[in-house]
C-alpha cells in the first residue's frame, strides 16, 4: 500500500463523485453565498461537496440529482422511524390541528414525561430541552448546583453535543467549565482520579457508548467503577444516553444494571422532531421546581406540542421497549455478519458498536478509547463512504451505521454486499490482518 495509490483512489473518487452530482455542487456553491461552507451543522460536510438531500420516504432518500439510497446513517440516530411514518405524521398534524405555540403548560408533555419516567426507571423525573446538548449543559448545572461544587469529569473522545466535545482535551467551541478529561475505558485511573480530587467533583459525564468517537463501548467494570466512585465523592454520575437509550429496551444503562443519579436523552425520542430532555433522582430535579426551587430552566420550545405529540406517538406505536430490543437483535446480527467478512477476507478493519449502532475501523485488535484509532488513516475512510454512495447506500464519512426501522433484510444484505466488493475492490490499498 502506498500513499500515493491511496490519494490516487481518492482523487479519482471525488471526480465521479462530482461528475455525478451537478444540481447538489449548483446548490453548495448557491448557498455558501449566505452560510459558511453553506453548512449549519459540521458532521454533515465532507469534500469536495456534500449532497443535497431532495426527499425521503421510508428508508429511501433521494438527493437532487435524483439518485436513491437506502439510508443507514438515520439523522445521526434520531431518525429511527425513518422519513415518513404515517404514525408520526399523523400525530404532528394532530397537533397542529390542535394549535401551535399555545404559551401554556399542555395537554401532551405531561403524557411524555411520564412514558418517559416508565420506560427508563433511572428517570424518576425529568425536563424537556430541545436538544441532546442543551440536555447535557442542563443535567450539569444541576449537579454544579446540587453539590456546591464546580468540577466535571468527562472522557477523551468523549461528545455530549455542539458546545460539550472532548479530545483529550475540551474542543475549541465546548463551554468554559471546570473538566477533568480523563481516559476512556480506564477504570483504573477514573477510581484514582475521581478520589484524588472527590471534594472538588460535581459530576461525571459519560457516554455508556462512545458514539461520536466510533461506537465504542464503556466497558461494565469501567462504568461500574465510575458508580462507585461517584457515590464515595458526592458527586453526581450523569449517563448521557442521548444515542445509547435506544440501544435496549431500557436503555442502555438499565441493561448494564447501572444506575445513574441524572441520564441525558435526545434524538429518536421526539418522534424525530427538535428534542432533548435531563432527568433522574426527584431530589436533584426539584432544584427545578418553580414552587420550591432555587433555579430556573427556560426554553420557548421545550414542550412544543409537535415534539410531544411525535414523540408520544412514536414511543407507543412504533419503537415501543419490544421494537428496541428487536432492533437491537437486528444489530447485533449485521455487525457478526460484517466482522465475520472482514475477518474471512483478511483484512484489519472492524465494525465495533452495540445493537443498531456501529462503526467501521481500519484497525485490528481491541478498541477501547479513540487513542486506539488515533492511527488509522482517515481516507480509508472517505474511500469507503464514496464507494457505498456508488452502491446507493448513505451512509457517513466517518463510518458510522444506524439501522432504523424501515430498513429491510435485502436493504441490510445490500449493505454486507457493499462492504465485500469494497473490501475485493481496494484489497491493495487496505490494510492486512496480522
Ligand atoms: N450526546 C450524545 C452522546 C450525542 O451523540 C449527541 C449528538 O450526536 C448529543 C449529546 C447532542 O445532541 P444534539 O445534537 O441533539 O444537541
Amino acid at each position: 500500500m502506498t500513499h500515493a495509490a491511496i490519494d490516487q483512489a481518492l482523487a479519482d473518487a471525488y471526480r465521479r463523485f462530482t461528475d455525478a452530482n451537478p444540481a447538489s455542487q449548483r446548490q453548495f456553491e448557491a448557498q455558501a453565498r449566505y452560510m459558511p461552507g453553506a453548512n449549519s451543522r459540521s458532521v454533515l460536510f465532507y469534500a469536495p461537496f456534500p449532497l443535497t438531500i431532495a426527499r425521503g420516504e421510508g428508508a429511501a432518500l433521494w438527493d437532487a440529482d435524483g439518485h436513491r439510497y437506502a439510508d443507514f446513517i438515520a439523522e445521526y440516530t434520531a431518525g429511527v422511524y425513518g422519513h415518513s411514518a404515517p404514525e408520526i405524521r399523523d400525530a404532528v398534524i394532530e397537533a397542529m390541528q390542535g394549535g401551535i405555540n399555545l404559551t401554556g403548560h399542555n395537554l401532551l408533555e405531561g403524557r411524555l414525561a411520564r412514558l418517559i419516567c416508565e420506560r427508563f426507571p433511572q428517570i424518576e423525573q425529568l425536563r424537556f430541552t430541545n436538544s441532546g446538548t442543551e440536555a447535557n449543559l442542563m443535567a450539569l448545572t444541576a449537579a454544579l448546583h446540587f453539590t456546591g461544587r464546580r468540577k466535571i469529569v468527562v472522557f477523551s473522545g468523549g461528545y455530549h453535543g455542539g458546545v460539550l466535545g472532548f479530545g483529550a482535551k475540551p474542543s475549541p467551541t465546548t463551554v468554559p467549565f471546570d473538566f477533568l478529561v480523563l481516559p476512556y475505558n480506564d477504570a483504573q485511573s477514573a477510581r484514582a482520579q475521581i478520589e484524588r480530587h472527590g471534594p472538588e467533583i460535581a459530576a461525571v459525564l459519560v457516554e455508556p457508548m462512545q458514539g461520536a468517537s466510533g461506537c465504542i463501548p464503556g466497558q461494565p467494570d469501567f462504568l461500574q467503577a465510575l458508580r462507585e466512585s461517584a457515590t464515595q465523592v458526592g458527586a453526581l454520575l450523569v449517563f448521557d444516553e442521548v444515542m445509547t437509550s435506544r440501544l435496549a429496551p431500557h436503555g442502555l444503562a438499565n441493561k448494564l444494571g447501572i444506575r445513574s443519579d441524572l441520564t441525558t436523552l435526545g434524538k429518536y425520542i421526539g418522534g424525530g422532531m427538535s428534542f432533548g430532555a435531563f432527568g433522574g433522582r426527584a431530589d436533584v430535579m426539584a432544584l427545578f421546581d418553580p414552587r420550591t426551587g432555587p433555579l430556573a430552566h427556560s426554553g420557548t420550545f421545550n414542550n412544543n406540542v409537535m415534539t410531544m405529540a411525535a414523540g408520544y406517538a412514536g414511543l407507543t406505536k412504533l419503537f415501543t421497549p419490544e421494537a428496541a430490543g428487536a432492533l437491537a437483535e437486528k444489530g447485533e446480527a449485521l455487525r457478526a455478519r460484517l466482522n465475520a467478512l472482514c475477518a474471512n477476507e483478511g483484512v484489519a478493519m472492524q465494525f465495533t458498536g452495540i445493537g443498531s449502532l456501529m462503526n467501521a475501523h481500519f484497525v485490528q485488535g481491541d478498541v477501547r478509547s479513540s487513542e486506539d484509532l488515533a492511527a488509522v488513516d482517515g481516507r480509508l475512510r472517505q474511500l469507503l463512504f464514496f464507494h457505498l454512495l456508488n452502491e446507493g447506500i448513505y451512509s457517513s464519512p466517518r463510518g458510522f451505521v444506524v439501522l432504523s426501522l424501515p430498513l429491510t433484510d435485502a436493504e441490510i444484505d445490500r449493505y454486507v454486499a457493499a462492504i465485500g466488493s469494497f473490501i475485493g475492490g481496494h484489497a491493495a490499498l487496505l490494510p492486512r490482518a496480522d
